[in-house]
């Protein structure tokens, strides 16, 4: 195993002296007036409140009061900003990628802060100044780009067999889009499957990932998935393998664990970084080093530090390229939000150019249902309280107040029937709403008095969430015709009351409509947050060039590589394929460099 790594201050800068070069606008117009200023922004899950103390000339504390931000995204994102803006003098500092939302919010709050103090915003609201970089050269065995779940799967097998491993990524934190799902994998075929006597196989978990993507998917890269799918659950949950805290419960195709995806990523870090793969952030992969058609290493780019990675291969695990204006279709971003993690750009496509990397479906992104808008603009999916709600009598409706059916319908078939109409709305009786809310104030969507804020007469922001005493009242609320609701209702609950127990749409059906108010409506959208296009790979991981030759030294896991889905995909596959093609990564590279 070779460990070097070489300092190259470059001359220029040493001579200068680059240490001391200057980090702020100097000499502010205005002191400030010493002391604690409180303020508040508006972060992801509601108000983030903080207390920013100040002398006459500087910025000296920022402390968060209080906040509910997600663990290991937004609230791990503040201590980020608050060293730069204590650093840097400036409130003006980076957005941190993947907490964007967050970020603005507490940036906001910061700002106001200083706006108390009488600061003057040409120093701390200046953009940072910030020295120029040192240059550096790293030998390792491996090096992994990206540190979401992939990517720190692939660097922890790969560290625990004892190889040199360098992992880096671009954000500040790792986790990516793995710490924004929920974590939960599949485990067909797997050890645990069979003591549980859960009865499923990849051949039929095949068929449902294929049927799910309309056949579009590349069924090489499918079978390849179904191939190690089992053995490499066996590794990531085994006491002897990756221990990672899964939970054996249950029955079900599916295996969770506490803290969703972002618990998942901050227990895989801790146990990458004690395996001794080494990790860089805000470090970000910009070009592969080819030598005779081989890759051999990347060159990146830190904060303060251009890095020369020299390694025997390089393991591409960037996520996939939904945040990618230039790749995703306009059509869609008129359509539909982007709830995904604004890492995924799609770095890896244009790095793989230098080796004539070949790619499939793109610009194919997942588009999800069952959507509405959280306060900052963000889409947030609604599923866990929607389930709750839906064993009782909400139902959707368009803008005619017409009932658009297939609410449980699968995600497809709901899609279809929203793309024919202009809104739609989760209409709701009081029963309905307090599920609908407890159901999502229980996982920490939103506060559970949120939706009475957001319900109030003088409400005008985001979500638009209505309430009517009577169904009239409400139906003039959302510009919808009041007999028409009133007809739809009278449809649901006449079917109810005949004794079927499913409807037209497949609907299961419980309870009835309310006939009296208050009645509740709940736009909702379609989202996407997760790209189905990507790197073509061999069944060893490798990236294929456009003649389909494997290119020496460069392998691919995760949402960048493109075909294991089709046009949708399975739920829980996604998350799944990122942590099995990781190990699965992990096992046929430090296999290949041991020959
Ligand atoms: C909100 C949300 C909910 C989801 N829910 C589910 C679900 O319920 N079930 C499911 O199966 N899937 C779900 N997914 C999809 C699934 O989570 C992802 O497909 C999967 O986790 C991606 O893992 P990854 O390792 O490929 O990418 P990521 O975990 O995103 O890791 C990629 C990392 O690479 C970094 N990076 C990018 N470019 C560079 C560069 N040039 N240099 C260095 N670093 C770089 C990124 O910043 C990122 O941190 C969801 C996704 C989102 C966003």
């Amino acid at each position: 195993m070779k460990r070097l790594i070489t300092l190259l201050l470059c001359g220029l800068m040493m001579l200068a002296g680059c240490a001391s070069q200057p980090t702020t606008t100097p000499d502010p117009v205005a002191k400030m007036t010493p002391g604690t200023y409180t303020s508040v922004g508006t972060g992801f899950k509601g108000d983030i409140t903080v207390d920013v103390t100040v002398t006459e000339d500087a910025i000296t504390e920022i402390k968060v009061v209080d906040a509910h931000e997600t663990y290991g995204i937004g609230e791990a994102a503040m201590p980020v900003m608050i060293e730069h803006m204590l650093e840097y003098q400036t409130y003006s500092v980076d957005l941190v990628s993947g907490a964007t939302v967050t970020s603005a919010g507490f940036r906001t709050a910061v700002k106001d802060a200083l706006t108390q103090a009488g600061a003057d915003m040409s120093k701390f609201g200046a953009n940072p100044v910030k020295g120029d970089k040192t240059e550096e050269t790293i030998d390792c065995d491996i090096v992994v780009v990206g540190a979401g779940g992939s990517g720190m799967m692939a660097a922890y097998y790969a560290a625990k067999e004892g190889f040199n491993v360098v992992i880096i990524e671009k954000t500040p934190l790792v986790g990516g889009a793995s710490a924004m799902a929920g974590g939960s994998m599949l485990g067909t075929d797997s050890d645990w499957q069979d003591e549980l006597g859960y009865e499923d196989s990849v051949e039929a978990l095949k068929e449902r990932l294929m049927a799910q993507g309309h056949y579009q998917n590349d069924e090489a890269t499918v079978d390849l998935y179904m191939s190690f799918l089992a053995a490499n659950f066996n590794w990531i949950v085994a006491e002897d393998g990756g221990a990672m805290p899964y939970k054996k419960t249950g029955t079900g195709s599916t295996f969770s664990m506490d803290g969703s995806g972002t618990g998942v990523m901050q227990t895989l870090k801790g146990k990458m970084l004690d395996a001794g793969a080494t990790l860089y952030t805000s470090t970000k992969a910009e070009e592969l080093i080819v030598e005779d058609g081989a890759v051999v290493g990347v060159k990146a780019s830190g904060e303060k530090v251009n890095y020369t990675i020299n390694a025997d291969a390089v393991i591409l695990a960037t996520g996939g390229y939904g945040h990618n204006r230039d790749i995703v279709p306009e059509e869609y971003l008129t359509l539909y939000r982007y709830s995904g993690h604004s890492g995924h750009d799609g770095d890896a496509l244009t790095m793989i150019e230098a080796v004539d990397g070949a790619t499939r479906n793109i610009p194919w992104v997942n588009r999800a249902v069952h959507s509405m808008i959280l306060p900052s603009g963000a889409p947030q999916y609604t599923n866990m309280g929607y389930v709750v709600f839906n064993k009782m009598s909400g139902i959707l409706i368009n803008q005619d107040g017409e009932r658009i059916g297939a609410e449980v319908g699968n995600d497809w078939a709901l899609l279809a029937a929203m793309a024919e109409n202009e809104r739609h709305y989760l209409l709701m009786d009081q029963e309905n709403y307090d599920a609908f809310n407890s159901g999502m104030s229980g996982r920490g969507i939103f506060n559970a008095d949120d939706p009475a804020k957001w319900t109030a007469e003088d409400y005008t922001g985001q979500p638009f969430y209505k309430k009517g005493n009577t169904l009239e009242e409400l139906a003039a609320k959302i510009d919808v015709p009041a007999e028409a609701m009133q007809a739809t209702i009278d449809k649901f609950n006449a079917t109810v009351n005949s004794g079927a127990t499913v409807d037209e749409y497949g609907r299961p059906l419980n309870t009835t409509i309310a006939e009296d108010g208050p009645y509740y409506a709940l736009e909702m959208s379609v989202r996407y947050s997760t790209s189905l296009g990507g790197i073509c790979i061999n069944d060893n991981m490798q990236v294929l060039n456009t003649a389909g030759e494997a290119v020496k030294g460069l392998y691919a896991a995760g949402e960048v590589v493109g075909g294991a889905q089709g046009d949708l995909y399975l739920p829980s596959s996604t998350f799944t394929w990122a942590m099995t093609s990781g190990v699965q990564a992990g096992k046929v590279v430090t296999a290949d460099l041991s020959k």
